[in-house]
């Protein structure tokens, strides 16, 4: 098992403890039977009877049903393929079941199809899962590792833990995974969530106090010549482009280290503010780098910016894992996370963007600020190799030299998750987007006018034009393992169904998270030249491509996506002042999912549809959506934004009496476990 284990990173007992449950089956509220509607998720007990086992006679199944029955009603219960079940039930004997009501044509019966149970009326956990490793087993190891939790000790300062009324660590672990009824899960969630935030706001705090400690190389540009670079363009810049630009140019010229995040929606022409930022500090004579998540995109900067700054001598180069070597001293790097693991130092260095932040870690991020290759050697100066990551008292000099970063993100940050997030970074934002740009034309379809949705696509194929769709998941589960997660569109039986059914005659490409860098590169290179009409998709593919000539956005399930999501998938059409379409498809007939969804069909501003995520989905989906990096974590659980502003204030306070965390030993562990243990990808 250990090795099945491994695949959900759990090695030790403590990561088996960190595995919390994605949600619980409340047992202690069976509904009634005969209340149940088809497709609703219920819970019910019953007793049962009338048990048989049987054989299909096409794929040679075993199949166990029986009926089940309370004082309101009956209904049928089947299982597949786990013969031993029918020494687990006896005939006359009351269960608890839980699953998704279905119908049984035969019995005409509604029915439950391979439901979970219990035959105490308990709270169980569910776990994510993988092959082999069910919730039942989970729990069970739980249980003999809980029974040493006492062990565990508390890292949390104590003044925190007293102020914020919040349940000791160890208290918290029980309770997430045996909770005696729902509110003591609760009191668990909170305190977990607590700690994450409070841990990821400490961090924040500490490295913006750790870099104002710091020096940068000052870059001054003559207003003259911006406005050669101006001039150059093929287009006049938004005013809010324009502002953001001023403000960059303006850190730029201070002696203490820019750290300013660029928020634009998709399409705002972040790219050429970035441009002018490096168009400076290459002018004022030093170097530039910027980073971008993949190949892809590494790429397209690469070409972007050689158009934009070749004009003006700027030499340029790129480095991704497939294209290591480098010419030494271009002025402007364009990489991808393969830079991490190039040795040449850059010297005089004095601006690092970094594209798509939220697609790196904090400590990527961090480590790479770190990364002695990056730090600015002006002429005269040593770079005395202090690590920002030493917040100790003194240990790190006055008199480091740090190149100013710019952050650049289409994720629409709400406020508060921000200051949370990032401590109090400055920010500039291009809330509009260039002019004579048209409206993505968006339209919620039901899966009944799936029909109406291909014949658009088929249109807008036929005039030249590409698609995208966008689907949750990679595989389909097999009966009886994943149940929650069997309704989901699997990318590639859709991409079967697109090629071979529904669209024989035009080119289907796919592409999913499980291809290697290389195919994926290869897709997408064949997706940028029109050779691909059509790409099937999981969410992983490249947030800021830029492809012209692509018109319409199909995204299934789209109710499983947040609406800051959706919009980000919505603007990777409709670049290129073409009439561009997203079709949101949906099976769901829960009517709060059908109202949000029907926002994005009026709302354009992404920074009011990430408030309305907010409000609908709390917080801890959109900092999910945030932050990568931190798989095994359970923050769709903060529910109220409250939480968010206690951490950040308590973190706040503990710094205040503490600033060098001295007297906390264990919290300084936990920080430094916490925040190393985030890989490259
Ligand atoms: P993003 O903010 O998503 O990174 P890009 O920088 O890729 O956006 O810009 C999207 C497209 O808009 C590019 O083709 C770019 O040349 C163009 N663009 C940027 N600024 C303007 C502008 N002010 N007017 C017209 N087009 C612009
Ligand atoms: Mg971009």
């Amino acid at each position: 098992m250990a090795e099945k284990l491994g695949r959900l990173n759990i090695v030790t007992p403590l990561d088996l403890l960190f595995h919390y449950p994605r949600t619980y089956i409340n047992y202690q509220n069976p509904a009634p039977i005969r209340s149940l509607r088809i497709g609703d998720q219920a819970v019910i007990r019953g007793k049962i009877r009338d048990m048989s086992t049987k054989r299909t006679a096409r794929k040679w199944m075993s199949i166990i049903e029986f009926i089940v029955g309370d004082e309101s009603g009956e209904l049928k219960v089947i299982y597949f393929n786990q013969p031993y079940l029918k020494n687990v039930f006896k005939e006359g004997e009351e269960y608890n079941f839980s699953g998704k009501v279905g119908f049984d044509f035969q019995a005409n019966l509604k029915s439950l199809a391979s439901p979970q149970y219990s035959q105490k009326p308990e709270i169980l956990p569910i776990y994510p899962e993988t092959r082999g490793v069910t919730s039942k087993y989970l729990q069970k190891l739980n249980t003999l590792c809980l029974a040493e939790s006492s062990k565990i000790e508390e890292f949390l300062p104590a003044e925190v833990i007293k102020s914020s009324g919040l349940l000791s660590q160890a208290e918290a672990l029980v309770k997430i995974h045996q909770p005696k009824s729902l509110l003591e899960s609760d009191k668990a969630k909170r305190r977990l969530a607590f700690e994450e935030l409070y841990l990821t706001s400490l961090r924040a705090q500490l490295f913006r106090k750790e870099l104002k400690k710091n020096q940068a190389p000052v870059v001054n540009i003559k207003d003259a010549d911006l406005v050669k670079f101006v001039d150059s363009l093929k287009f006049k810049l938004t005013i809010a482009q324009k502002k953001s630009a001023w403000q960059i140019i303006n850190d730029l010229k201070k002696n203490e280290p820019m750290n300013r995040l660029l928020n634009g929606d998709v399409g705002s022409g972040k790219t050429v503010v970035a441009a002018m930022a490096i168009y400076s500090a290459v002018k004022a004579g030093y170097k530039a780098i910027i980073l971008a998540p993949t190949d892809i995109l590494a790429n397209q900067h690469f070409e972007t910016l050689k158009e934009l700054l070749e004009p003006f001598k700027i030499t340029v180069d790129l480095v991704t894992a497939n294209r290591k070597e480098r010419s030494k001293g271009a002025e402007l790097t364009v990489g991808t996370h393969a830079l991490f693991f190039d040795k040449k130092p850059i010297e005089n260095m004095a601006l690092v963007v970094i594209d798509e932040q939220h697609r790196f870690g904090v400590s990527q991020r961090e480590a790479l600020l770190n990364s002695y290759k990056f730090t600015c050697l002006p002429a005269g100066m040593a770079n005395n190799g202090t690590n920002i990551q030493n917040y100790e008292s003194g240990r790190s000099g006055k008199n480091t030299i740090r190149p100013h970063l710019l952050s650049m993100t289409a994720t629409p940050i709400p406020r508060t998750l921000q200051l949370t997030l990032y401590g109090d970074l400055d920010v500039s934002i291009i809330d509009e987007l260039p002019a004579g740009r048209k409206k993505t034309l968006t339209k919620v379809y039901a899966d009944s006018n799936r029909q109406k949705a291909y014949d658009l696509i088929r249109q807008e194929i036929k005039s030249g034009h590409q698609v995208f769709v966008i689907c949750p998941l990679i595989e389909e589960a097999e009966p009886g393992e994943n149940l929650l997660e069997l309704d989901k569109k699997s990318v590639i039986s859709e991409f079967e169904k697109l090629k071979k059914r529904v669209f024989p005659e035009f080119n289907i490409g796919l592409m999913h998270g499980r291809l290697k860098v290389k195919e994926k590169t290869a897709v997408m290179d064949q997706f940028i030249k029109g050779e691909i009409d059509l790409l099937v998709s999981t969410s992983v593919v490249e947030v800021g491509v830029d492809i012209p000539k692509a018109t319409v956005m199909m995204v299934e399930d789209a109710e499983r996506f947040g609406l800051a999501t959706l919009h980000q998938f919505r603007g990777r059409v409709g670049r290129n002042n073409l009439v561009a379409h997203c079709l949101l498809m949906t099976r769901s007939l829960v009517p709060d999912a059908l109202t949000r969804l029907k926002a994005l069909e009026n709302i354009d501003s992404g920074f009011q549809l990430a408030e309305m995520d907010l409000k609908f989905r709390g917080p801890g989906q959109v900092y999910g959506a945030l932050q990568s990096g931190f798989n095994n974590l359970r923050l769709d659980w903060i529910s109220d934004i409250f939480i968010l502003e206690e951490a950040r204030e308590a973190a706040k306070k503990t710094l205040e009496r503490r600033p060098d965390l001295s007297d906390l030993p264990l919290l300084k562990a936990k920080l430094d476990e916490r925040f190393e243990s985030v890989h490259l990808e």
